[in-house]
């Protein structure tokens, strides 16, 4: 290959599950040129940013072969991953890798394996009808909310790169191609066993069961039985996940089992948008015309999934099915508590709450600020941002804020020791006026809430305007939002319309994937 950037990749899942991996190689992009690169996480992975990047900025050719994977570092060995999946709850037993590619395994910081992944690198044998391509505006959106989903703390892939490919993809209209190259703890879905259990080869789900134990829940091998254990550390990985997606107002969109992770990652991000206002039934999506995965409903879909996940690894659990089925019954039915657990010590937190409150206090205080979010439209994000100022305040003080919409000006001068933002959010709202003395009663930690409750998210209006400017050749917009929003509860001067929530004429929001 000649280029070399630095690094070797692994190719364990190759070498492991051969029945799942389909050697394969990247398509050439005609003129490819560097987007964007995660320094940071570049470094973890033991390459030299600058030296992906070249002299001109625009990608090395050691760089741009092994983001596009043209060119990967000697001894790779490239491949497309099958794996069923349930979309929108139909079975399609052959899906995998359409327009993606595993190249291999880096070693990160602390030796583990971290899987670099390709997306728009070429059609595969998994493409069906698709082109196997990806376009500059989605690649992006992948790269950011991604990073800022990682800026939150919540478990996903990561975004390394995006490097426009110099091609055309045909959607509804021309669009700039892209390739993504992703990191991740391991890309094995709940799907990838579906794949291995309807292929009938039980050695074959067995042997993927032990890659999963062994890269993601080594835990689960001191279990009376190991893939039960599995099943638990699993169960136990999605419930804090979509408690933490539900905390931040994070709408995933096409929660197929194909894009669930085993890891507890969160993945795939096409759909996807954060909700502005809090309304349960909030979807983004335009293909979801069901609302399958409206917001409330993420809970229950994971739940939904994970019975999916119990299926396929039954002929590895129990003394016999009957037995099986019992004991993956029992370890399912502790989601509900695990994710009500989850869910309600984050909202605990989100609202300041100290230990000395008790459990029926705080959810009375949980249940009656959500239905007023609820009742009036309240953005979720500054909501709760804005809480955290109105702690100490008198009630006399109140008012004379900036809209709860869009007033830029107002804002952004705003002094933030008082309960302004919060009070004109909510105001001729009665009850709000009573709840927040009911709370300030409870001496609300505001550090704390600070800590937790983020300033900046990929916020639609925001995250439409970057990938704009970013297809047509100006990516300074994108560049500002991904700094804003990967360090989300730091305050900083300079980025006031970042925290705010859409204009009044930006509209209702629909995402595509
Ligand atoms: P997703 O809904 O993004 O999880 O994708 C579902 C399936 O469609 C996966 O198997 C993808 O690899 C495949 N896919 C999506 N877009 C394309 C494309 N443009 N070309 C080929 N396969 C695709
Ligand atoms: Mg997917
Ligand atoms: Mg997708």
């Amino acid at each position: 290959t000649g280029a070399d950037a630095g690094i070797t990749l692994s190719h364990r899942f190759a070498d492991e599950l051969p029945e799942l991996a389909v050697p394969w190689q990247a398509a050439k992009p005609p003129e490819p040129r560097l987007l964007v690169l995660n320094d940071p996480l570049a470094a973890q992975l033991g390459l030299d940013p600058e030296a992906l990047r070249g002299p001109d900025g625009g990608g090395s050719s050691a760089g741009l072969g092994l983001l596009t994977g043209t060119a990967p570092p000697a001894g790779t060995q490239p491949v497309a991953q099958a794996y069923t999946g349930h979309q929108f709850g139909t079975l399609n037993p052959r899906l995998g890798d359409g327009r993606a590619l595993l190249l291999g395994e880096a070693a990160g910081p602390g030796g583990e394996l971290l899987d670099i992944h390709l997306k728009g690198s070429g059609r595969t044998p998994f493409a069906r009808g698709g082109d196997g391509l990806a376009a500059v505006g989605p690649m992006l959106r992948e790269h950011l909310v991604s990073e800022a989903m990682h800026g939150l703390g919540i478990p996903t892939t990561r975004a390394l790169a995006v490097v426009a490919t110099g091609g055309w993809v045909r959607r509804e209209r021309a669009l700039p191609g892209a390739v993504l190259a992703r990191v991740a703890r391991s890309h094995v879905r709940v799907g990838s066993f579906q794949f291995a259990r309807l292929s009938g080869d039980d050695a074959l789900l067995r042997r993927l069961a032990d890659h999963a134990i062994d890269r993601l829940h080594p835990e689960a091998r001191a279990a009376a039985d190991p893939y039960l254990g599995l099943f638990e550390a699993v169960v136990a990985a999605q419930a804090e996940l979509v408690a933490r997606w539900m905390l931040v107002g994070f709408i995933h969109g096409v929660m197929n089992t194909d894009n669930m992770t085993i890891s507890g990652e969160t993945i795939d991000y096409g759909p996807c948008a954060f909700m502005d206002a809090f309304d349960p039934t909030t979807v983004y999506s335009s293909i979801d015309t069901g609302g399958r995965y409206a917001y409330a409903n993420q809970p229950l879909i994971a739940e939904w999934n994970l019975a999916r996940f119990a299926e396929a690894l039954l002929p590895l659990l129990g003394e016999d099915q009957e037995a099986g089925i019992a004991a993956a019954q029992e370890v399912l039915g502790g989601f509900r508590a695990r994710y009500s657990a989850a869910w309600t010590a984050g909202m605990r937190q989100k609202l300041g709450l100290r230990d000395a409150v008790s459990e029926e206090t705080a959810g009375e205080a949980i249940n009656a600020i959500l239905l007023m979010l609820r009742d009036h439209r309240v953005d979720y994000t500054g909501f709760f941002r804005g809480l955290a100022d109105a702690g100490k305040t008198g009630p006399g003080s109140a008012g004379g804020g900036a809209g709860a919409r869009g007033d830029d000006a107002g804002r952004a001068g705003q002094g933030s020791a008082d309960a302004s933002v919060v009070a004109e959010m909510l105001a001729d709202v009665p009850e709000f006026a009573d709840w927040l003395e009911t709370w300030r009663g409870l001496d609300p930690d505001a550090a704390l809430m600070r800590r937790v409750n983020p300033v900046y998210i990929p916020r639609n209006h925001l995250v439409e305007e970057a990938l704009a400017a970013g297809e047509a050749g100006d990516m300074e917009p994108f560049t500002r939002l991904l700094e804003a929003v990967t360090d989300p509860h730091t305050e900083r001067p300079g980025l006031e319309r970042y925290a705010l929530p859409a204009p009044e004429d930006f509209g209702p929001y629909r995402t595509f994937c």
